[in-house]
């Protein structure tokens, strides 16, 4: 992020190793990500320059926390039927609908909401804007903070808007062209889930190989038998080429090359590897492995989600199978 708001003026690289960090040591904090790579660069790239300075410095300083709000109870995959609509009324837009699982939802300052400003246009996704919501916007509340069954520390929640009044000036853009924004943004969304997923593969690889040179049964290391070593053998594999994929990706998209079909391929793949490699690891742990005071336990909760944010895994074939002219 530019100096001149606060930012250290350094490269995406620097943010992929903040997120694989976060992810080596099993922080379960997704919204942190969320914040700095996901969210906050819309701001910087379609925002005013009255909204990048109103916004950004507590951005970079983390007063301001914020979420983006797509999914709606009725309405994920299919982003262009989206039902909250925003209408225009003097110099505010009159927001109505409900949004969920979004993460930072409770502690979010500022929330980019993506609604309908013209319900009839079509095709559908050409009526959609994106809006700058503050936290105390009149007619906004909080609806639940959502239990899931994994990455327990990021808050994902509901939330209403009920006649809330945005001020105009807090449109993010243009109007109807929040669908382009998005599809250009979520590259860098579904290529930080990859990451993750890929770092947190490698850590559960490496805690599984050392607990099979430790654990015994039959009188031998459970490491000495073939089938322990071909799954080891097969887990390492896979993760080899998972990482030389994606650090390949990485390198390109920070030369802004196109690489839609690789993430998509890198999302659904990578994330399809760590849901393996969990199951797989928490297999050789045996019964402690299904134990919360053995770390696999919660990264075997943590990793399914990864194959369904961000676009589910069947979204991003969708995407390949139509870029290869299908
Ligand atoms: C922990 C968590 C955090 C999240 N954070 C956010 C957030 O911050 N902001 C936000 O906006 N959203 C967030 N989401 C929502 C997430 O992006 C959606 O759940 C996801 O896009 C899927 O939408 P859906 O749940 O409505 O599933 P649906 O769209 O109803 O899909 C259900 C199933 O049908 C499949 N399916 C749908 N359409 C097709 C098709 N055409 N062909 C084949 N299969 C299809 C899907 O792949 C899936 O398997 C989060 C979700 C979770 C669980």
């Amino acid at each position: 992020m530019d100096e001149k708001y606060g930012g250290l003026g350094v490269d995406f690289g620097f943010s992929v190793i903040v997120n694989e960090e976060m992810e080596r040591v099993g922080t379960g904090l997704t919204g942190i990500g969320l914040h700095s790579d996901i969210v906050v660069p819309y701001i910087a790239s379609y925002g005013t320059e009255e909204q990048k300075q109103k916004y950004l410095p507590g951005c970079l300083s983390g007063d301001i926390i914020t979420a983006i709000a797509m999914t709606e109870p009725g309405t994920g995959s299919d982003l262009a039927a989206v039902r909250t609509t925003a209408v225009k009324q003097d110099d505010f837009y009159v927001l109505n609908g409900q949004k969920t699982f979004i993460t930072n939802g409770i502690q979010a300052d500022l929330l980019v909401v993506v609604c309908k400003t013209n319900p009839q246009a079509k095709p559908p996704h050409k009526g959609i804007s994106l809006l700058l919501v503050e936290r105390n916007t009149p007619g906004f509340s909080h609806g639940r903070k959502l239990d899931k069954i994994g990455l327990r520390s990021s808050d994902t929640a509901e939330l209403i808007f009920e006649d809330a009044r945005v001020p105009a000036s807090n449109l993010l853009g243009e109007e109807g062209q929040g669908f382009v924004y998005l599809m250009e943004k979520l590259q860098q969304e579904r290529l930080c889930v990859a990451i993750s997923a890929q770092v947190a593969a490698e850590e559960m690889f490496d805690m599984t190989l050392q607990y099979v040179k430790e654990r015994e049964a039959f009188g031998q290391l459970i490491g000495k038998f073939q089938h322990t070593q071909f799954t080891v053998a097969e887990m390492a594999t896979e993760i080899q080429m998972g990482r030389t994929f994606l650090d390949n990706l990485i390198a390109k998209h920070m030369l802004a090359m196109n690489v839609v079909t690789e993430v998509s391929m890198a999302k659904w793949w990578i994330t399809d590897m760590a849901k393996r490699i969990a199951g797989k690891c928490m297999q050789l742990h045996g019964g402690y492995g299904y134990m919360e005071e053995y770390k696999i336990a919660r990264r075997y909760r943590d990793i399914p989600v990864s194959a369904i944010y961000a676009g589910t895994n069947e979204v991003m074939k969708m995407i390949i199978a139509k870029n290869l002219g299908l």
